[in-house]
């Protein structure tokens, strides 16, 4: 049995004592909930991959209370100081190399020399990550494939029994992931779209470029189908098949009987808050209803936009990967 932990000071210090233990404790952010584990602890690092069942040679994103301790275990660099001064804490995850003296496992980042580290802007987590007093490895706390928990039921769909707690902060605000930055080569690299948008990092660091194939090498958990629901997705639906449900963005279309709204009025912020909600939600849903497939409205690739499309088209990806 996974013990629901609330997130007060007595909850705290609890999970911050397991995670000491080398247990597992999930835990909220801003983003999404984290599976963490002590990522000094080799076997505690083990553990989340197992629970998971996540392939050995997906990495761990490494998370910190501050940008200050994050600094002990990798290179900064210029770049580096700017973004963590402007986006720390918050949905923000950079790659920079390990310090000769980094206290992380290897196994964390799947054996490389680079390292991703983050400071989550989330009261409790922070608290959790003070009382626990070490780096903490932290991948999305769902079982690999599926679509990442926004609350504790989401966790516990995936995970009960399979960990000793989870710390209960209640609903993600941003709702997917943190972005990736690659700040380890000579120009910067967005590896993965989330939380903070390309616009804003562009606004501090000037150009940021796209991964191109060499990436699929360098973030080898960019797999293609990930985040998927039960369902087959559909994407940049215009129309609705009777067979169909549908996840919408702005105006409904036409004719579909079982519609979740991810934002009426457009905003791609708060769609990206509700997204994982509403691919679980019509999974169950369009089952009971004897719909096939989920069909998905074009969202525009604007601010958060980007993290949607990129997260929908890996629902929408060939499975089996
Ligand atoms: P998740 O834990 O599911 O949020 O996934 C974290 C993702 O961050 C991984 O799947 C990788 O794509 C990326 N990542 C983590 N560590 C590194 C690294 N050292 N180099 C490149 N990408 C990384
Ligand atoms: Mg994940």
């Amino acid at each position: 049995m996974t013990q629901i932990l609330s997130a007060d000071k007595a909850g705290v210090a609890q999970a911050a004592a397991l995670l000491r233990q080398g247990a597992l404790v999930a835990f909220g952010t801003e983003t999404v909930y984290g599976l963490g584990g002590d990522a000094t602890n080799a076997d505690a690092v083990a553990a989340i991959f197992a629970a998971k069942g996540r392939p050995a040679l997906n990495p761990l994103i490494c998370h910190y209370p501050s940008a200050d301790r994050v600094f002990r275990d990798v290179v900064s660099n210029p770049r580096a100081e700017r973004v963590a001064e402007a986006f720390w804490p918050g949905p923000l995850t950079l790659v920079l190399p390990r310090r000769t003296d980094c206290a992380v496992t290897l196994a964390t980042g799947a054996g490389l020399g680079t390292l991703a580290v983050r400071v989550p802007a989330h009261p409790s987590a922070t608290a959790l990550l003070v009382a626990a007093a070490r780096p903490v490895a932290a991948p999305s706390a769902n079982r690999s494939g599926q679509v990442s928990p926004t609350s504790v039921r989401h966790v516990l769909d995936g995970l009960d029994g399979r960990i000793a707690a989870v710390l209960d902060s209640g609903a993600c605000r941003v709702g997917v992931e943190s972005t990736v930055l690659d700040l380890s080569g000579a120009e910067p690299v967005l590896l993965r779209p989330g939380g903070v948008s390309r616009e804003n990092l562009e606004a501090c660091l000037g150009p940021v470029r796209l991964p191109g194939d060499e990436s699929v090498m360098r973030s080898p958990g960019m797999l293609a189908s990930h985040y998927a629901p039960a369902l087959p997705v559909r994407l940049h639906a215009t129309a609705v098949a009777d067979n169909e449900a549908l996840l919408a963005f702005g105006g409904v279309l036409a004719g579909a009987r079982c519609v979740f709204q991810l934002s009426a009025s457009g905003d791609t912020a708060e769609a990206a808050g509700r997204l994982f909600e509403g691919l679980r939600w019509l999974d169950s849903e369009a089952a009971r209803l004897g719909a096939v497939r989920i069909a998905a409205m074009p969202v525009p690739d604007a601010g958060l936009g980007l993290a949607i499309n990129d997260r929908l088209r890996r629902a929408a990806a060939p499975r089996g990967g």
